[in-house]
């Protein structure tokens, strides 16, 4: 079978499972992006609001304020004590691993596919699935955004009638591409990309205040942010490689939240001797969160999986525990290795 075929049937058997369960777990990764929100909205909208089923959606981290204007932040369970119980079916979104959704969902996982059987359904766009025992997986690496793929499963099903439920999914979905596209810079864009933006648009996407909710709504005191990181700023010459970095104390300084350096690693890339833009961020004592971006030069999903993270070949990232210096001097080497 070719694989348009295979995926079809996958969707097709996904759409089934969905149609014989009454309640559904939608579970996306910590650190939300657009896509982690917008797809995990966009088809709680659907499942509950098109085929009146019980659904409820579980993110650590809950929802950015960026990205609130997609919901109201009570849809968004955080915790697993509060999270309602007795599912039968749950759907991993932005992910494949089930450690990026937090240990305590994690571990929540774990045990209900053990204990109670809960099947699991895998939707993501990520590089080296290691979820096992799901009921069915669609990956494709392909994709500009998970949300991609929720639009394909949900074309499967009959149209959608009511304008407001169509505007609302169709925001949340043109949300996940114009988030990890970068609006439309990445590499990731495919004429599909514009097929799906086409028609989300016409479906009453609201692409205006997406916009201004996304990109024009930080204060001075994020651009002061900025002016502390990027006076961190190093530049690599041999390996065309900007490095900068945030602490606890810049945030602290300036009112800011860690929201306020969201696209840092990406606005390294807008000058042109830059191939690898790279922001490191201080999440606790010693302890950093790398995200890396590459203009298309190096397969950075490899380069991140050799210190224990992941992600694609242009936007990737890892944790790291230890001295910055150190961080920086094995990032050096990884990149001089090739
Ligand atoms: P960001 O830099 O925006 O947090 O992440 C960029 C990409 O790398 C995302 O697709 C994300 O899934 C992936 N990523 C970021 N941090 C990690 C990590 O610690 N582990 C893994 N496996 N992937 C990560
Ligand atoms: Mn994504």
């Amino acid at each position: 079978m070719d694989s348009k075929k295979l995926s079809t049937s996958v969707l097709l058997n996904i759409k089934e499972l969905i149609n014989t369960k009454k309640k559904i777990l939608l579970v996306s990764h910590y650190s939300p992006d657009g896509d982690a929100i917008g797809s995990s909205l966009g088809l709680y909208y659907f499942i509950k609001d098109v085929l009146s089923k019980d659904c409820v959606v579980y993110n650590r981290d809950g929802i950015p304020n960026y990205l609130s204007f997609l919901g109201a932040d009570e849809i968004i369970h955080d915790s697993i004590e509060t999270l309602p119980k007795d599912f039968d079916l749950a759907l991993i979104l932005d992910l494949n691993d089930f450690e990026r959704t937090g240990s305590e969902m994690s571990n929540y996982l774990d045990l209900t596919i053990k204990d109670n059987d809960l099947p699991i359904i895998v939707i993501d766009h990520h590089e080296n699935n290691k979820i096992e025992n799901s009921e069915a997986t669609y990956i494709d690496t392909d994709a500009s955004s998970t949300g991609v793929l929720v639009y394909r499963l949900i074309k499967q099903f009959p149209e959608i009638t009511n304008e407001s439920v169509k505007s609302k999914i169709s925001t949340c979905l043109l949300t996940t591409i114009i988030t990890d596209t970068s609006s439309f810079k990445n590499s990731n864009v495919n004429p599909e990309t514009f097929e799906i933006c086409k028609e989300l648009l016409s479906m009453g996407g609201d692409l205006e205040t997406l916009n201004k909710s996304i990109f024009n709504n930080g204060e001075i005191k994020r651009l002061q942010l900025r002016n502390k990181i990027y006076s961190t700023l190093d530049f690599n010459e041999e390996l065309k490689t900007a490095i900068c970095h945030s602490t606890d104390s810049f945030y602290d300084e300036t009112g800011t939240t860690k929201e306020d350096s969201e696209g840092i690693a990406n606005s390294l890339l807008n000058y042109s001797d830059v191939e690898i833009g790279i922001f490191i961020r201080e999440i606790g004592t010693d302890k950093w969160k790398i995200s890396l971006r590459s203009n298309g030069f190096k397969d950075l999903s490899d380069f991140a999986g050799r210190f224990g993270g992941g992600g694609h070949k242009n936007a990737s990232g890892f944790r790291f525990d230890g001295k910055i210096q150190i961080l920086i001097e094995g990032i050096i080497k990884e990149l001089k290795n090739g």
